[in-house]
């Protein structure tokens, strides 16, 4: 294993921990996966993320033959195939989140109740229909209900949240969780009001030039 190996597979480990930490997972759920050579890195099936270290993260082909000390997550067909598909993303993080775990038990799309929601790509963050967990039929439902879209709730299960980067996913997977948090209160004290397609258009156009710049480069 070379360094840069190395160093992408500590990075799965402390972003699995730092998902722990933070709420968005619990005990061994969830998985994360990170493009890598021909195929990808993948954490192992139901192996407690604190005690994870970077040899326990298995090399997983395009092919789904599985290389490491222990067997891939049960989740590795969807995050292959997503991996598979979709070549602008690099990274495939999967969480049961409170806020969303419970709004995909509603089994509704998460509608353009915040500006946010133009981070995953579009005016809505679909729920994709029910399928029992490490099947190739939950792995379709995911990636139709991804179209278009970096995140999808999975229904009576949680989240998928893709990006470009490890980082970019998981911070996507934090603000899903805020969203699905501030929606599921909003229900609670009323109706919410949706924001129209051409606003999140917009927003997602405003996204491209946000973020701290310094004055002085322009
Ligand atoms: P693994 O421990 O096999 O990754 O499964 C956890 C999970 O979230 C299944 O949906
Ligand atoms: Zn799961």
């Amino acid at each position: 294993m070379d360094d840069a190996e190395r160093a992408l597979r500590g990075d799965i480990v402390r972003a699995c921990q730092t998902m722990d930490r933070r709420g968005i997972n619990q005990g061994t759920s969830g998985n994360i996966s990170v493009r890598w050579k021909d195929g990808l890195l993948i954490t192992p099936s139901g192996l407690a993320y604190d005690t994870m270290a970077p040899e326990d993260i298995i090399f997983l082909d395009m092919d789904g033959t599985a290389t490491g000390p222990h067997n891939p997550s049960s989740e590795w067909r969807f995050h292959r195939d997503i991996l598979r598909d979709r070549s602008n993303f690099n990274a495939v993080v999967h969480a049961h989140p409170t806020y969303c775990t419970a709004v995909s038990i509603t089994n509704r799309d998460v509608p353009a109740v915040h500006y946010m929601i133009a981070a995953a790509g579009g005016p809505t963050v679909r729920c994709a229909p029910y399928a029992t967990f490490g099947t190739e039929e939950l792995s379709a439902n995911a990636l139709a209900a991804l179209e278009g879209r970096s995140a999808c709730l999975l229904a009576n299960h949680g989240l998928i949240a893709c990006g470009p980067s490890l980082a970019k996913a998981t911070w996507l997977a934090e603000e899903m969780e805020t969203l699905c948090k501030q929606y599921a209160v909003a229900l609670q004290i009323g109706k919410p009001v949706v924001l129209s397609d051409e606003e999140i258009a917009h927003v997602k156009e405003k996204f491209k030039g946000y973020g701290p710049k310094r004055k002085d480069q322009g």
